[in-house]
Formats: structure tokens, sequence, C-alpha cells
């Protein structure tokens, strides 16, 4: 401890006059406030003000140097929600001269991450808002280590699942309450702002209504990933995994029967199953597995991940609970169930997570159909559903409504009534989705995870022309294999050639299993064509098409 505090003050002399003379440093990347991350050497942050501190020196770099676009509308996201106008951030500039009015600057020694947290209080926001963008955040710059300091600005307490976030580092992350501990004025030595959106895969409906995000960027193995590295960082083995080197397929099958359990999600003060223990008679019989319940309020987190990881089947209400799928292991179901009027493939954050390429996650929605089997709460506060604020009219076409029309986010009071309703699951309407979403489940064969490792381009691409009469002529192309075939084993290898007349806008494709052909149909001499080759591998991993080749005829 103490050689620590004579580190710090060692630091402190050469830190001042880094920061006096030098000023703030900012580098980023990201052309735009939503895609930008900023890196600073002596970025202070005053908790007087409440603002982070920009000091320029003739040495201060700034990058990019927006002038007073900084504020068209912000220099970045704080928090991988995009273009949030709550989550912008600036900061406020002063002449380093200014430095020696000021309280003595306290200076935080370790690399920093600095964010804003979206929804600190929800499970499902923690982790696709928050862990995983910071997760990768970190893994983007290697300083961001294991010893790196994360700083949460969005200004809220801990909340129910600070412990996670503890997770992503060996330090304890700061609140921004916190901050004023350090002082009036307190400089981060080194820090990053803002959050990586690569990972992210659904939008909440701020400007159109809620779904998956447009381009997603991220598969299901760099959610697994994720998956793996909390998992060992909270101590938990998953469950063997089934594929193991040496054991047969028959092994295999035998093995996983034994250990199949279903497990039910249940949530304990709203949106409730009302006939869970029949629910769960039911899911038992059916599958012949035990079924074991969890719930937030009942276990601790990494107890519940320890079960999921190793469940078949995970049911739960929708809800944000359901973003524990993501440590099923490969080939479970999620099966999510919706209640009255409240429509599956307009919610769907855990259908496009199951659904990521790679995640190997069946998925399947029941929705409450009978308006006898809801139980409504009408006289609940508004942020629960209830409805009584409301004028008369708009209550009763509420009640009368049988599909909640599209919305945006977040204070629909139809929605929210609706979404808030308890249900009693219907079990033949249940047992006959979840019969017909079963049988669409790919098979233990076509879902051991294919190769993603893409052709690269054809070789020496060629083309020979020849004129065979004033309306015949034949051009020959031909190529050499991608130079990373030789190295692996495809199943099926192709080639698409594209010929293109000079001049029109379409072309022919043709898909060929050699390397070389000779076209005459649909030749005319004379005439120019553009020629485009490129390798496949497997029916629809396409490579890139080699530098197009021109042949006069
Ligand atoms: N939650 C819970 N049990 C309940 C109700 C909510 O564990 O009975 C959790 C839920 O998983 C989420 C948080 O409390 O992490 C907020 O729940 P809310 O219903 O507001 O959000 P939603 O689940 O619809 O995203």
């Amino acid at each position: 401890q103490s050689q620590e505090v004579s580190q710090a003050r060692i630091d402190y002399h050469v830190a001042l006059q880094a920061l006096q003379k030098h000023g703030t440093n900012m580098v980023c990347t990201g052309k735009m406030h939503t895609d930008r991350i900023c890196r600073f050497d002596y970025l202070c942050y005053s908790s007087e003000a409440e603002e982070f501190v920009f000091f320029h020196s003739n040495s201060s770099v700034m990058l990019p140097n927006l002038g007073s676009r900084r504020f068209q509308p912000a220099l970045l996201d704080l928090s991988s929600v995009e273009d949030h106008n709550t989550q912008y951030f600036n900061f406020l500039e002063l002449p380093a001269a200014t430095l020696k009015y000021m309280p003595k600057p306290v200076f935080v020694p370790d690399v920093t991450l600095i964010l804003n947290r979206f929804n600190p209080d929800n499970l499902m926001h923690v982790f696709h808002d928050d862990l995983i963008p910071a997760f990768y955040t970190m893994k983007q710059y290697s300083d961001l280590d294991d010893e790196a300091r994360l700083v949460f600005m969005e200004g809220w307490g801990e909340g129910p699942h600070f412990d996670l976030y503890r997770l992503l580092s060996s330090k304890q992350p700061l609140l921004k309450e916190q901050l004023r501990n350090f002082g009036k004025l307190m400089c981060f030595t080194k820090s990053y702002i803002g959050l990586s959106k690569m990972t992210t895969w659904y939008q909440y409906g701020f400007v159109q209504p809620q779904g998956p995000k447009a381009n997603m960027l991220v598969s299901g193995n760099e959610i697994r990933q994720f998956a793996v590295a909390l998992m060992e960082k909270m101590n938990i083995t998953r469950a063997e995994e089934v594929e193991r080197e040496g054991a047969s397929a028959e092994d295999e099958k035998e093995k996983e029967k034994k250990d199949e359990y279903v497990v039910v999600f249940s949530r304990s003060t709203t949106r409730l199953i009302l006939n869970e223990a029949e629910l769960i008679m039911v899911l038992a019989q059916e599958f012949q597995m035990r079924v074991v319940t969890v719930s937030l309020e009942e276990q601790s987190f990494p107890s519940i991940v320890q079960v999921i990881s190793g469940a078949s089947i995970l049911v739960s209400m929708h809800g944000a609970q359901l973003v524990t799928s993501l440590f099923l292991p490969r080939r479970a179901t999620v099966v999510e169930l919706f209640p009255f009027a409240v429509n599956p493939e307009q919610y769907t954050p855990y259908k496009t997570l199951a659904s990521l390429p790679g995640m190997d996650l069946h998925y399947i929605s029941w929705r409450n159909t009978m308006e006898e089997n809801t139980i409504t709460h009408p006289d609940r506060p508004w942020e629960q559903g209830g409805i009584a604020h409301l004028e008369k009219e708009e209550q009763e076409r509420i009640l009368a409504s049988k599909d909640v029309p599209r919305h945006l986010c977040c204070r629909n009071p139809e929605w929210l009534y609706r979404i808030y309703q308890d249900t009693l699951v219907d079990i033949p309407s249940f047992l006959e989705v979840l019969k017909e979403g079963m049988k669409t489940k790919p098979s233990m064969k076509k879902s051991k995870t294919a190769s993603t490792v893409h052709p690269g381009r054809v070789r020496e691409p060629q083309c020979q022309t020849s004129v065979q009469t004033t309306n015949e002529a034949k051009l020959t192309v031909s190529w050499q294999i991608p130079w990373n075939l030789k190295y692996l084993k495809v199943r099926e290898v192709k080639y698409e050639v594209w010929i293109q007349e000079q001049g029109e806008n379409t072309y022919m494709p043709y898909i060929l299993p050699q390397q070389n052909y000779t076209f005459s149909e649909n030749i005319k001499p004379f005439t120019t064509y553009l020629v485009w080759v490129r390798c496949i591998f497997n029916k629809n991993l396409l490579g890139p098409f080699a530098d197009v080749l021109m042949s006069v005829l």
C-alpha cells in the first residue's frame, strides 16, 4: 500500500508537469459521432462543473479537429445505443495556462474506459448495451487490459447487476458520483471514451419501431467467446460439451440423453406464468427430461448461468432474463412466451440473438391467443402497464384491442399494458407450437458448425479469343485455384464467371466446376467483353472477384 502511494507521489510531479506543458491530447477513430471512440492523454474532469475538460497547449492534439461541429450534435456516443440524445459526450476547453488558477489535480494512473451504462437495472440492457460492448472495446485497445479502470458516467447507482460489471477488469468500476471523492479536478493519465457498437444486434425503437439492427456485424462466435470469458471469471465450468473427440455419435447421443434437462426461467413479480407448475409437468412429460426452474429473485446470477449452460431447452416469458440464452450450449432450444395481444414478430431481441449465425440455437415462440387466459393490471402505475391515468375513451380502445399496433419506444401505454399481463398458458396450444417448432430443429449433422473460411481470389486469370467466322467467336477463360485452397479440405469447389458485353448493364453468369472454359454461345466477334471470375466453396462461401479481364474480339 505505502509503495503504491509513494509511486503515485513520484508520478505526480511528472504528471503535473506533463499536463501543464503538453495539455490534453485526443486521437479518435470514426468519421461520425456514432462510430467514434477517442483516446486521451490527460483528459480532466471537474466534479464541480460535472464536465470533462480539455486543456489546450501549443502541443495539444485534437483529432478529429471538428471546430464547433463537435456540438452537432456531439463528439461521440457514450453508450452503445446509437445517437441517443441523453448519451452524448463532449468536453469543455481551457488553456493549459489556467491550470495555475485551479485546484491541484488528482491523477488517475490507471488506463481508464469511460462510458455510460444505458439501463443497468435491466439484464438485457446490461449485456447487450454494456457488458458485451465494453468487453470488445477492451479487446480493441490492448492497454485496456485486466488492470483497466472503468468509469460509468450515466449517473446511476450500482444497480442490481454491478457484480457483472466487476468481472470486466480486476479494478472496481467507478460511478459518476464517486468522482467527487477525487477532489475538484481529476485527470485521467490515459483514457478511452465511448463503446464499440460492433456487437449490438437490436435497436430499441427510438426512431422506428424496435427490431434487429439494420446491418449486424456480430456473429454467434463473438457472443459465445464473450460468454466463455465471463463464465471463466465467474468460475463456472460448463457441463461437459457434447462434442468430444473419440466419442461416437451413439455415445454422444447416449451421454446427451442422460444429462438433458429443461430450464424454466421464471419471473416472480410481473408478467407471470400463472400455471407454471402445470407447464413444468407438461414439459417433463413431453421431453422426458427433468425440469429445473431458475429466477433472478431466488438465485445468484452465477448459479443461474451454471444451470443454463448445461440446459437443452430454455423456456421463459418474454423479458430481459432471456438474454441468458447466450450461455446455453450449442444446439439448445429457446422457447419464448408472449402475453395476449403481443405479436412475437415485433419484439425479437431474443429471437435475433438465438438466430445469429454461429449461435447454433433453435428458437420457438408461443403467443397467448385466448383473452380469457390473460390477467391484466389496469390499476398499476403507468410504468407497469397501468392505464387508469388515461382518458376513458383511450382506455376503452386499449381494452378492445387484440393486437398492440407498432409503436416507438418506450412509454406506449398500450404496449406496457399488454406486456405486463400475466398469462395462463394454454397447454394444448403450447404443446402444438412446441411440437411443430421442434420439427424444424436442425439435425445433429447439419448443425455441425460449417467452415467459414472463404476462398481467396483465383490466380492468374486469363482470357483468349478467337474469331471463327463473321458471326461466330470463342472466348476461353482460365485461371488457377485460390492460394488458400491447397491448404484446405473443401467439400465442393466451384467457380463463377461473369461475362459482360462492354457498355451493357447486364451480364451472363456461369457456374463451373473446372478451371477453364471456352464460351461460344452468345459470344459475338468484334465485341469487347469484361470477364469476372471468383471461387465459391460449398455453394455459399463466396470469394472475391479477380481483377476484371478485358477481351477484345
Ligand atoms: N425481473 C425479474 N422478475 C420479474 C420482473 C422483472 O427478474 O418478475 C427483472 C427482469 O429480468 C429485468 C428487470 O427485472 O432484468 C426489469 O424487468 P422489466 O419487466 O422492467 O423489463 P423486461 O424484462 O421487460 O425487459
